[in-house]
């Protein structure tokens, strides 16, 4: 039997059928989150109302029913379209919780979640508080926005996802905390376009932890620094605001590391592609970034046999990969998507081509890759141990993000089991992955 005493929120809906709507919608996710609906004031743990802004007697009748809520109760969050004309309401009450605009019911459970948090009860929580995973329990993704402003030519993901829809920090820094609470210790941070995280806001600050945050990447970064555990960019793109990024990282905490999905070199192609920053210096961007922390671990994708690929354009594309340097890279031989606009181009690659085009360039980064890896031998590295097998532990350093880069083999796993973090000393390569031992060996 639980003895955990479940929140009460009360609803009072005003206006229109949309209005009831976004009532019920408030109502829905409450109820899904465990909270219970009271029908009075004064059994609410919070009261929500949602207003109508319509007409003159609409706003009195709003006005009338928060001022009702706020002596029965206290607590109240308001909601609607009286919300919108928030000066109306300001003018006449200081004390309400919060006042958000119609449709916002995302908004509205993030208040409650804050002013009355449901405690996690596990004998009737379906889900635990650091929700389901798919990963390892050491590690796990935090998807920090959804959709894509940018339109490249291959890639149909706008139209499937929509635009940017960044999610507040409180609710990305509060699922961290989750994670955190229940044993993870590296945060792997995603998006479509990571670079362009909190460009969708109108208000630009959040609350978290009592303190203003501005809503944007490098303070989103920031905050995540304090849980002092380590964190992981992917899908950066190459803008100079990135530079002070890596000012914050360390191997610690906000990891030397990032991935960046440069596609190409060639300008022409990747103005072709549409892609973002493509009128960025991106070796002039990597020098600056390795400047600032010359340890920085790079990943990057590219693309080759884009439509109108000369062999001009792939020249570039290997000179940029010799003189990158990169940690980590993967490669894909172009294929057309149902939708994208590069499927309708006439100059398309021949098949041949392409896989010529992605030998070549393979074979440039294993070269690279085998130098850059035999670089460590006899260097102490600090590493965590993802999967234990019967010949090895399979661990990576900060340089390796899981899945798709490569790994740290640790010879006589014996007592090591998955989530460990131990100094190893390298003590060989091969192409992808390192091989290492005790620090005594
Ligand atoms: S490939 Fe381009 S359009 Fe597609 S999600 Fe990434 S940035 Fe957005």
């Amino acid at each position: 039997m639980s003895s955990v005493k479940i929140p009460k929120i009360g609803f009072i809906s005003l206006g229109c059928p949309k209005a009831g709507s976004d009532t019920e919608k408030i109502m829905t996710r409450v109820k899904t989150q465990g909270y219970e609906i009271s029908s009075s004031y004064d059994k609410s743990d919070v009261v929500v109302v949602n207003t109508c802004g319509f007409i003159d007697s609409a706003i009195e009748e709003s006005l009338n029913t928060i001022d009702e809520a706020l002596k029965s109760n206290g607590n109240v969050i308001v909601t609607g379209c009286l919300g919108e004309k928030r000066g109306i309401i300001e003018e006449r009450f200081k004390n309400l919780i919060a006042i958000t605009g119609s449709e916002a019911d995302k908004e509205v459970v993030d208040i409650i979640n804050k002013v009355a948090p449901k405690p996690h009860d596990s004998f009737i929580d379906l889900i635990p508080k650091s929700g389901l995973r798919l990963t390892p329990s050491h590690y796990a993704y935090i998807k920090i926005s959804e959709g894509c402003n940018h339109k490249c030519s291959f890639c149909i993901i706008p139209s499937m996802r929509g635009k940017l829809a960044s999610r507040t920090p409180e609710d990305i820094l509060s699922e961290a905390q989750n994670l955190v609470d229940s044993g993870v210790t590296e945060l792997i941070i995603i998006s479509q376009d990571t670079s362009a995280y909190g460009v969708d806001f109108k208000v630009k600050q959040s609350f978290w932890d009592g303190k203003p945050v501005k809503r944007d990447l490098y303070h989103l970064a920031k905050e995540l620094k304090k849980f002092g555990i380590w964190v992981r960019f992917h899908y950066i793109y190459p803008y100079p605001h990135i530079d002070h990024m890596i000012e914050l990282m360390d191997e610690e905490t906000i990891l030397p590391y990032l991935d960046v999905p440069f596609q190409h070199a060639s300008p022409k192609i990747l103005k072709s592609m549409k892609r973002p920053a493509d009128a960025e210096d991106n070796l002039k961007r990597i020098q600056a970034w390795r400047q600032i922390n010359p340890n920085i671990a790079l990943r990057s994708t590219f693309i080759v046999g884009y439509p109108g690929e000369t062999d001009h354009d792939f020249e570039q594309l290997i000179d940029f990969i010799k003189e990158a340097n990169l940690d980590h890279v993967g490669c894909f031989e172009y294929s057309n998507v149902e939708g994208a606009t590069a499927k309708l181009m006439s100059d398309q690659i021949p098949d041949i081509v392409k896989k010529e085009r992605y030998n070549r360039l393979m074979e440039t980064q294993k070269t690279l890759s085998e130098q850059k890896l035999k670089s460590l031998i006899g260097s102490i590295q600090h590493v965590v141990v993802d999967e234990v097998t019967n010949d090895f532990a399979l661990a990576r350093s900060f340089r390796s993000a899981p899945d798709v880069d490569g790994v740290v083999y640790l010879k006589d796993p014996e007592g090591l089991m998955a989530g460990d973090r131990l100094d190893v000393k390298i003590t060989g390569n091969d192409s992808y992955n390192l091989f290492a031992g005790p620090l005594d060996d």
